[in-house]
């Protein structure tokens, strides 16, 4: 069996860790650096990231894990989580930075309307053959992707609350990515942990 952390200082920690019990691997909760001793990989929570990363900070827990991540410690982060692995955050929190390990640049709160949410069926063919139905809850957006960093499924810009964003050619793209690859780390701007599709996580545990 497979530990899995799940860093715990801040966001939906049950629901991850009612995934990854239920798909056959063992947890720790993650608070501190010592917690990462040993791990076969993390996941990074939804939650709210500019809390987490100002909480990581306090706890000392930020650099290990940020050097863990380095070292190559397999990760799966939503939404926040996806937030805090990312290396560029187009509109932080005052003072707020992240792990910087994926090499994405994100925008926060980026999809829906009033609610800042909504909902999306999408096709992921690299981790599921079937439509996945997707919760976006103030989600961010990723803008930018590095050269190592694979797509795996993308949205219509149209679902962004604010104006989409111009490329480095200058022109505007249909769609941005929602979950994205690189090497070991996997990232999702959605909630498969409060859906009942848990595709992303079974993808991550078999790559452990
Ligand atoms: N808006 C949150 C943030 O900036 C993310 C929301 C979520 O994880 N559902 O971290």
């Amino acid at each position: 069996h497979r530990t899995v952390g799940v860093f715990a200082l801040q966001g939906d920690v049950r629901e991850h860790v009612h995934v990854l019990q239920t798909l056959g691997a063992r947890t720790r909760l993650v608070r501190r650096a010592a917690d990462l001793d040993g791990l076969d990989g993390i996941v990074l929570p939804g939650g709210e990231s500019s809390v987490m990363d100002r909480l990581a900070g306090i706890m000392d827990l930020k650099a290990p894990l940020a050097q863990a991540l380095r070292e190559g410690l397999p990760a799966y982060g939503t939404c926040a989580g996806l937030i805090m692995l990312a290396a560029r955050i187009e509109n932080p929190a005052p003072g707020q930075g992240s792990l910087g390990v994926l090499d994405v640049t994100v925008r926060r709160n980026a999809f829906g309307a009033q609610v800042d949410s909504c909902e999306e069926d999408l096709s992921v063919p690299a981790v599921s053959a079937d439509p996945m139905h997707a919760v976006f809850i103030r989600a961010p957006a990723v803008l930018e992707v590095g050269e190592g960093v694979d797509v795996l499924a993308s949205v219509p810009c149209d679902r962004l609350s604010g104006p989409a964003p111009a490329g480095r050619d200058g022109t505007v793209p249909d769609d941005l990515p929602v979950a994205v690859r690189q090497g070991s780390l996997l990232a999702t701007s959605f909630h498969p942990e409060v859906t009942g599709d848990w595709s992303f996580h079974r993808e991550f545990l078999a790559g452990l």
